[in-house]
């Protein structure tokens, strides 16, 4: 049994009710680490040093400026909570500089040696995440150049394959790699009187559904509050087979590849 958490659902401006964007694939699988890490693994009782693998989809502070965070608990709680020594985090070239840039302003003087000593840093396109069920393949989309945007295809031993398209806006790299993933988790960061080629709208998310009906389509980073909260945008209409991600939901997956997504 394999478990995909989603620890946050919301753009950069953590619409009502939702925090920002990230997933959780059995609970040491990371993807993005926003401002508000420490509290989203605790909301879901997973405790931060127990993360084996980190994965950046992009330089915005939505999904990095966690980082900092992350760091400082395990330099000072992994032995409380038993946690893990290391730290695999997979990113684009720059990212370990980026990241040490980071810490230093946040932290100064506390996490130098921690990032020297305990991160295993990791620039390859794709590859195994070790101690882990899953792999996977970095690939260009669509989004503010400077922040050099990537999603991930995530494949499970089972043979499922996940198509996590980080933040982007619809692209060719995106349409090639859909048609044979099992599931496809899109943003939604804008609403549709936003032209942005660098976010789904919800009309986007639309006609991607239309030219891939076969897809199960997972939206996240969306722009609107929550079903449980008020003010804010409204929750767009969509296909009623796309599930707009909540906080909290999640992604079961059998040993046979199988899935329920809980909503
Ligand atoms: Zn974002
Ligand atoms: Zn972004």
């Amino acid at each position: 049994m394999a478990e995909v958490l989603f620890i946050g659902s919301g753009n950069a401006f953590s619409p009502p009710g939702r925090m920002h964007a990230a997933a959780l694939f059995d609970r040491n699988i990371l993807v993005d680490a926003p401002p508000t890490i420490l509290p989203q693994l605790r909301n879901s009782g997973v405790f931060p040093s127990h993360i084996k693998h980190l994965l950046f989809t992009h330089w915005h502070a939505d999904h990095t400026f966690g980082f900092p965070f992350l760091m400082l608990n395990r330099s000072k709680m992994a032995s409380i909570e038993n946690g893990e020594e290391f730290l695999n985090v997979h990113c684009r070239p720059g990212g370990k500089e980026r990241m040490e840039l980071l810490c230093k302003t946040g932290f100064p003087g506390s996490l130098e040696t921690e990032i020297e000593d305990k991160v295993i840093w990791n620039q390859d396109e794709k590859g195994e995440l070790e101690g882990t069920d899953w792999s996977f393949e970095r690939f260009p989309v669509r989004h503010t150049p400077e922040t050099d945007p990537h999603g991930y295809r995530m494949i499970h031993s089972s043979g499922l394959t996940i198509l996590h398209c980080g933040d982007s806006g619809p692209c060719e790299e995106i349409e090639k790699r859909a048609s044979d993933s099992d599931i496809v988790i899109l943003e939604m960061g804008v609403p549709d009187f936003v032209n942005s080629p660098f976010h789904h709208n919800p009309s986007d998310i639309e006609s991607f559904v239309n030219r891939h009906p076969d897809a199960t389509v997972l939206v996240t980073h969306n722009f609107s509050r929550s079903p449980s909260s008020k003010g804010g945008f409204e929750i767009p209409k969509l296909p009623e087979k796309v599930v707009q991600l909540k906080d909290g939901d999640s992604l079961k997956i059998s040993d046979e590849g199988s899935f329920v997504v809980k909503n």
